[in-house]
């Protein structure tokens, strides 16, 4: 049976049927000769041509092959024709994989990462100095050897101590901190001021007023700042921190305020809140306050947070500080801005926030008027993919690392973070790989006769019968209790995820500062807003000396030039893949084993990787064609990807342009077979007058709502 499907599905019922070939038509009404005639000769009515016409344009002069269509019914020779020619399925067109892909011209790589060389860890701990060397109280020493596994202070640690901590010249000057991602700076800022505190040797406790500041851009980096100093503060827990962020209920954070701290640790808009409305907050922070850190600087510009933290500053500087108590901390406030980029925005927020400050970067001199770098010992990789061919390629990649995953010690978590451009993209792809294989056995049926278990063609992450691996999605749009819980499972070490392979598909609210354990991978799937964001994806991993890697995917043609933006950033240079032979290859090929289990097939047939890579995807189809929520979430991922795509800073622009996007071809990397239409209906009905104006077309709908939503950007991320 199957074989006559595929026979059916080859046939090319126009290629014969020409006009002359025709026998006439004769009798009966004009109307039933002319429907016939088309029939035969496989013309359409003039409304369906149009219809027709307007698809062409997607299909990019490819070669029509029709079929009949058979969802669920041989998904098999479907995808053998499909790796080669497109279909048709009724009024459906399945554009294949393979074919009219634009051509990648990034052939040679300019930048090439001498992978025979040792690239010694660049965030790592320094091995000559100690922390008491540099000043650290004793008592602070011993709990960071003994319970925090710190033994050694890495190079922006010593710097920064050399300001905050020892009798220096610079001693308590305000602050700008620019160092590598990973590289201690949470504690190369509070270190210093707790130990200067403990060295007081003043009795204090929670009632003895705030001494500290910290002001983060989002609830997950202030949280875990609040989680590294509820930790340093385990060996004096007579001194307590407090957190303020947005999503928590502001009673219970008024009744902590009321008990006591000496460190508030908060989100902007929060901490703005309690100093306007909680007469509490102020009276903690009078005659004591003498630290205000901004950490993730130029985050807090980009999200918009200047005129609040200006805010803050103005109630701060008029809280009363006295030297009377406690001359031994600073006599004035000190501020400390933290960024591990300096761009425009962090400049800025210098200029807002600090009082002649002293600059310290760990930054290699030659760089000195532009930027910071990725880790020396980051291995960064970079491979173009067809727009078509991203959703696939993504499961290549994500199977390599899987791999990788079983080859290490058994007890070993792995980590992998894919960043995504927004939250309906993330929904997409965690549903579309999480429920990967239970979807093919309760909905396709008989197609799932290739993937059953110990006969899988298809990368072995994707089945669940692989229970090693446990999928996470993290996005601004969930509520904040997920989103701390989601952290919390993901990062910590259970007996549900130890030794497993956790793969957390997120958007940009994980990419600023959070300190993950051991990211062995972060994959750069949508590529990055921004050469900071870049960077701080990427930071996510090769962490305080550890090893990492990290993948940017790029689209052929414009996004090609982005190489050429982040070059001075990669320093010891990049891994450049071929999606086809390093992903996609390896991860589809069946292993010998696989062939064998296979031989008590019908047919015998052995399948080369692009039917199997092409299976695979067409699985993902047919779940759109079949499974309305799925197809929902496909459109609106698709949908919010492209206006995303719009938000590119202006800067980078020639190589993000919306314009040039190959909608048809994108839209196939969400399993659609074809662009949606009426994307922004739902706007229509505020335009009453719509009649009169002209109609505007879908793609430039789509232009329009692209421009709305780059002001809606930041909102996004409901940071
Ligand atoms: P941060 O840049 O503050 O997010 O810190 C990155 C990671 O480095 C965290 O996991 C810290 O616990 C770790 N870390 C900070 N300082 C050191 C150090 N001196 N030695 C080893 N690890 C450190």
């Amino acid at each position: 049976m199957s074989d006559d499907d595929g026979m059916l599905l080859n046939f090319d019922t126009n290629a014969d049927f020409g006009e002359k070939t025709v026998a006439k038509v004769t009798g009966g009404r004009w109307k039933d000769r002319r429907r016939l005639k088309m029939m035969v000769t496989g013309q359409q009515p003039n409304k369906k041509r149009k219809i027709e016409k307007a698809r062409e344009n997607d299909r990019e002069r490819q070669e029509i092959v029709p079929r009949e269509a058979s969802v669920g019914k041989n998904v098999e020779v479907e995808a053998k024709n499909a790796r080669t020619a497109p279909l048709v399925a009724g009024p459906q067109v399945v554009s294949s994989l393979f074919t009219s892909n634009r051509e990648i011209s990034t052939s040679s790589n300019d930048n090439a990462r001498d992978e025979s060389a040792v690239h010694k860890p660049s965030n790592a701990p320094l091995f000559k100095d100690t922390f008491e060397s540099v000043g650290v109280q004793e008592l602070l020493v011993n709990h960071l050897k003994e319970k925090m596994r710190i033994q050694k202070p890495t190079s922006i640690q010593k710097l920064v101590f050399s300001y905050l901590l020892l009798a220096d010249e610079g001693r308590d000057k305000d602050l700008f901190i620019n160092a590598q991602t990973g590289s201690g700076k949470t504690l190369a800022y509070f270190l210093p001021i707790l130990s200067r505190i403990l060295q007081m040797n003043v009795r204090v406790d929670r009632k003895s007023g705030c001494f500290a500041l910290i002001v983060a851009p989002t609830r997950e980096l202030a949280s875990q700042i609040y989680s590294v100093i509820s930790m340093l503060t385990n060996c004096c827990h007579y001194l307590v921190p407090c957190l303020l962020i947005g999503g928590e209920r502001k009673k219970s954070e008024k009744a902590r305020l009321r008990k006591g701290c000496n460190f508030i640790i908060g989100t902007p808009g929060r901490i703005l809140d309690h100093l306007q409305n909680t007469q509490v907050i102020r009276e903690q922070l009078s005659h004591t306050l003498r630290y205000i850190v901004l950490d993730e600087g130029d985050k807090l510009m980009e999200l918009g947070f200047e005129e609040t933290i200006r805010d803050i500053l103005n109630i701060l500087h008029q809280v009363p500080v006295s030297t009377e108590r406690y001359p031994q901390l600073p006599s004035r406030i000190v501020h400390v801005l933290c960024s591990a980029t300096m761009q425009n925005g962090a400049a800025k927020l210098g200029d807002v926030a600090l009082n002649d400050y002293k600059l310290l970067s760990t930054r290699k001199k030659k760089h000195d008027d532009a930027i910071n770098e990725a880790p020396d010992q980051l291995l960064q990789r970079v491979v173009v993919v067809p727009p078509k061919l991203r959703l696939v390629t993504l499961a290549g990649g994500l199977d390599e690392i899987h791999r990788k995953h079983k080859q290490t010690k058994s007890s070993q978590t792995s980590r992998t973070m894919v960043f995504l451009s927004c939250s309906d993209s993330v929904e997409f792809h965690y549903e579309t790989f999480s429920s990967n294989d239970a979807y093919h056995r309760n909905l396709v049926g008989e197609s799932v006769r290739l993937m059953d278990k110990g006969n899988s063609i298809l990368p072995s992450f994707l089945s669940d019968t692989d229970p090693d691996v446990v999928f996470y999605k993290l996005h601004g749009s969930l509520s904040q209790p997920i989103r701390t819980s989601t952290l919390e499972s993901f990062s910590k070490d259970s007996a549900s995820t130890k030794g497993k392979h956790l793969i957390m598909f997120c958007t940009d609210v994980a990419s600023r500062g959070l300190d993950l354990p051991h990211v062995g991978t972060v994959l750069e799937v949508d590529p990055p807003f921004s050469t900071e964001d870049h960077l701080h994806r990427i930071g996510r991993t090769a962490r305080a000396g550890q090893s990492g890697e990290a993948l940017l995917f790029l689209l052929p043609g414009e996004e090609e030039g982005y190489l050429g933006k982040i070059k001075p950033y990669h320093p010891k240079g990049w891994k450049l893949l071929k999606y086809d032979e390093d992903l996609l290859k390896p991860a589809f090929q069946e292993t010998s084993v696989r062939r064998s289990d296979r031989n008590d097939k019908p047919d015998g047939t052995i399948h080369d990787w692009d039917t199997n890579a092409t299976t695979w995807h067409l699985n993902v189809e047919r779940r759109v064609l079949e499974d309305s929520t799925f197809k929902s979430l496909a459109i609106k991922a698709f949908t919010s990807h492209v206006r995303a795509y719009a938000t590119h800073i202006s800067d980078e622009k020639a190589f993000f342009n919306i314009k040039l996007l190959h909608l048809g071809h994108l839209a196939k990397s969400f399993g659609l077979r074809e662009r949606p239409k009426g994307i922004g209906a739902q706007n229509s009905s505020e335009k009453d007058s719509s009649k009169k104006t002209p109609k505007e077309n879908t793609k430039n709908k789509m232009f329009r709502l692209a421009r709305m939503a780059v002001k809606e950007s930041a909102s996004e991320f409901n940071y």
